[in-house]
């Protein structure tokens, strides 16, 4: 084991003055116990912790890393805008420029309007979607994330299914009886919640690829019957793209499945590693926001440049020929590694990929839903996390969070953490 005596030495300081000593509960290793590693940098796919050590990292600050850390182009570009000024309370260019971009790769996106993180996406795609139709309720999954707003935090993923909280305290009851929950790739039980509240749900809001439960695929034609049983009941379909949106291909993962999405929602890569969100749509939706609409939603720093040039510069990186290709080869490399470690180890398991987000569930011999998502075993997955970090690989430390894997990831990174893997899994049989 690497020294870490100095991130357990700011833990024990950040306890004093942060909550729980994170600034985003998912953070502070409670599903995997431990202190956690604090970051003093990262370059490519390399994570450096205030004791020195050094870590191949796939948690990629929860996505937004699909270059690697601190790529020199982004770098040059923030660096660049920063003398330039970095907030004006006014329009900018750089804004016209990312929208048209999203714009252009986005088929229903006629307009974007940019905020400043996933969660406020998923607030104002939801008052859209309420003003639209004139209707309250929304349909959820089960296991899908869409930020913490009070209205999309029931039966979340993410750090509330690590830390096994539903539903947090301090939302209305009243509010949450608006928020209906669905099972992921079971249409029926979208259809039971259609039946349950006739005529009044507003819009239901999926995961495209859900990715906060760990990863689970949409089964076959499973977007395509949510998005037809929306329209049918006259609701509108969000597909919350924060992290699908240009992970899996330039644009919207659900329209390259062949889905029409009424609202998109968007952040994380879009921002560079800057904090971001976006929600894009048809004008007839999103041309009801204020100032041309009765919906209101605002932000002094929506739209920051700084943000706005690190996105813009990623998205054109992204770009290039051979992007997804690649990204396609590493999580193939990885998913094939990674199941023939399990077999090796004669584990229980398996692993769900779509593209580069991957997880890998120990337990479960399939994951399709939250439900068998929770089946799987989480002190053996804290095990085989602890083992990895010994091993100076850094994942996501919950089973129910995605790895990501980025364009500095090289073959080599991918083969030394699957031989790690697989040590990993020996030793967390061992318990
Ligand atoms: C991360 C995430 C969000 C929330 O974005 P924040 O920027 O953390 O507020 C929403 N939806 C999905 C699918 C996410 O993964």
């Amino acid at each position: 084991m690497a020294a870490n005596t100095k991130s357990t030495d700011l833990f024990t300081r950040a306890q004093k003055v942060i909550p729980g000593a994170v600034n985003s509960p998912v953070r502070a290793w409670k599903g995997v116990g431990g202190a956690p590693l604090f970051v003093e940098s990262a370059r490519g796919p390399y994570l450096f912790d205030a004791d020195g050590n050094r870590f191949i990292d796939f948690v990629a600050s929860y996505g937004p890393a699909i270059l690697g850390h601190a790529h020199p182009e982004v770098a040059k570009a923030i660096a660049e805008q920063a003398n330039s000024g970095f907030g004006f309370g006014a329009p900018t260019r750089l804004e016209v420029e990312l929208a048209e971009l999203i714009s252009s790769a986005v088929r229903c996106a006629e307009r974007v309007r940019l905020v400043s993180s996933g969660t406020e996406a998923g607030m104002t795609a939801l008052r859209l979607a309420r003003a639209a139709t004139g209707r309250p309720a929304i349909i959820k999954f089960d296991g899908c994330y869409h930020g913490h707003s009070d209205s999309l935090l029931v039966r979340a993923g993410s750090g509330g299914m690590t830390l096994a909280v539903p539903d947090s305290a301090g939302v209305p009851a009243e509010l949450a009886a608006l928020t209906m929950v669905a099972t992921y790739n079971d249409i029926e039980s979208v259809e039971d919640c259609f039946k349950a509240n006739p005529g009044r749900v507003a819009a239901v809001i999926v995961e495209p690829v859900a990715a906060n439960m760990g990863v689970v695929p949409p089964s076959q034609g499973f977007l395509p019957a949510v998005a037809d049983l929306a329209h049918h009941h006259g609701a509108l379909l969000i597909c919350d793209e924060v992290i699908t949106g240009f992970r899996l291909n330039f644009g919207a993962a659900s329209e390259r499945m062949g889905v029409q999405p009424d609202l998109v929602m968007l952040g994380k890569i879009i921002g560079g590693g800057m904090p971001v969100g976006a929600v894009a749509g048809p004008a007839r939706y999103l041309d009801l926001l204020a100032p041309k609409g009765p919906v209101y939603q605002a932000g002094t720093l929506s739209g920051n440049p700084l943000s706005v040039r690190a996105g813009l510069e990623t998205l054109k990186i992204l770009q290039r020929p051979g992007t997804y290709e690649r990204l396609e080869a590493a999580g193939a490399r990885m998913e094939a590694g990674l199941s023939s470690a399990l077999a090796n180890c004669d584990a229980p398991g398996c692993v769900n990929r779509v593209g580069s987000l991957l997880t890998m569930f120990l337990g479960p011999a399939q994951v399709r839903n939250a439900e068998e998502a929770r089946g799987s075993d989480t002190a053996k997955f804290a095990r085989f996390f602890h083992a990895l970090i010994d091993r100076n690989i850094n994942v996501p430390p919950s089973q129910f969070e995605a790895m990501f894997i980025s364009l500095a990831h090289s073959d080599d990174d991918i083969d030394l953490t699957i031989a790690a893997a697989h040590d990993a899994l020996k030793q967390a049989a061992r318990g």
